[in-house]
């Protein structure tokens, strides 16, 4: 009988699949690493999400292992070059979350945009503040993408249907593609100096490390927002936060930052920043999602 060990939590469809067509699964989210490693022999496939480290040595240990899977995005722990070289696949779901993500955008875009967080501890703080709060509509203004992949396309079908205008930077999609959204290309410089909402959706890589720095953020317009639910390195937060203080852009919305937990909450204390704690993936449907996507690459690779 064909064994799969899910070392870390999952929705209980990804276990009713596998068993449904006679794989047997250990669900055993609490596992110890000790007891991780005089089990893991007994195994074709572990699915871990960030709690469980899949080291060399635990790869090197699964002498049966032909399949890893990650429930959710991040690779980084899983020694993904060790397993290519022992033949074993690994195998994300980075598709399972684009929806939530881009639906939190929205939210950090209006929560911004009108000083939702503002407005409502203020109220529970007894106080009636309104001139204060005064925000701005985003019907018929333009927003910026940057990165059209799985999460900046969706962000663009919902704002359009708001009445936005969307420019995009993205060097890898094709016009072919964009025309298909009904979004204008243009390059970084024009984005930003154009837009009245700039939202960041790029990977975190050598070229996107501190791509809003400084320079980008003096020729956006003083009553610009910012949105980055992508990776908190994208972003220069020193420059952020001077950026927020003097008055070089209106405010921002985050929810990651470079350091997670962020240690220095200077920049998140700032009034006319939104943030929450990287939970861009964290709603019921995403959760379902990774569980039927993972179970059908994982049934893939063991059933060949
Ligand atoms: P994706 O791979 O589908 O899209 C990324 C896009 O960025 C691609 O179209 C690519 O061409 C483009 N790109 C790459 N380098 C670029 C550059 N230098 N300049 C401009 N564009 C560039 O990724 P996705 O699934 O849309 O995810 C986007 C980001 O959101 C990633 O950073 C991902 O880690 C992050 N994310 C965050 C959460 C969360 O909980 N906040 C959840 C899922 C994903």
């Amino acid at each position: 009988m064909i064994k799969v060990l899910v070392s870390d939590s999952i929705h209980p469809n990804f276990i009713n699949a596998l068993d449904e067509i006679g794989i047997h699964v250990d669900y055993k989210p609490n596992i110890k690493k000790e007891q991780l490693f005089e089990t893991i022999q007994d195994y074709e496939g572990l699915v871990v999400r960030s709690r469980t480290k899949v080291t060399r040595e635990l790869i090197e240990k699964g002498s049966k292992l032909k399949v890893i899977g990650r429930a959710g995005v991040g690779l980084d722990n899983i020694d993904v070059d060790f397993a290519n070289e022992r033949e074993v696949m690994v195998v994300n779901t980075p598709e399972a979350p684009s929806t939530s993500v881009a639906e939190l955008v929205i939210g950090l875009m209006i929560s911004t945009a009108r000083h939702i967080p503002s407005a409502d501890s203020s109220m529970k703080e007894g106080k009636w503040v309104k001139s204060k709060l005064t925000g701005f509509e985003l019907k018929d203004k333009k927003l910026g993408i940057v990165g059209l992949g799985r999460v900046g396309s969706i962000v663009a079908q919902i704002a359009s249907a708001i009445g936005m205008s969307i420019l995009f930077f993205d060097p890898y999609v094709s016009d072919v593609y964009a025309k298909t959204l009904g979004v204008k290309r243009v390059d970084l410089n024009t984005l930003l100096k154009s837009s009245d909402v700039v939202t960041l959706h790029v990977p975190l890589t050598s070229e996107t490390y501190h791509m809003i720095g400084r320079s980008e953020l003096d020729i956006m317009k003083k009553s610009a927002i910012l949105i980055n639910t992508s990776r908190g390195a994208v972003i220069d937060e020193k420059a952020l936060t001077d950026a927020l203080i003097s008055g070089k852009i209106s405010g921002a919305g985050l929810d990651v930052y470079s350091s997670e937990p962020p240690k220095d909450l200077s920049l998140i204390n700032l009034q006319n920043v939104v943030c929450t704690p990287h939970i861009g993936s964290e709603t019921f449907e995403t959760k379902k999602r990774i569980a039927t996507l993972l179970s059908k690459k994982i049934i893939k690779v063991l059933n060949k």
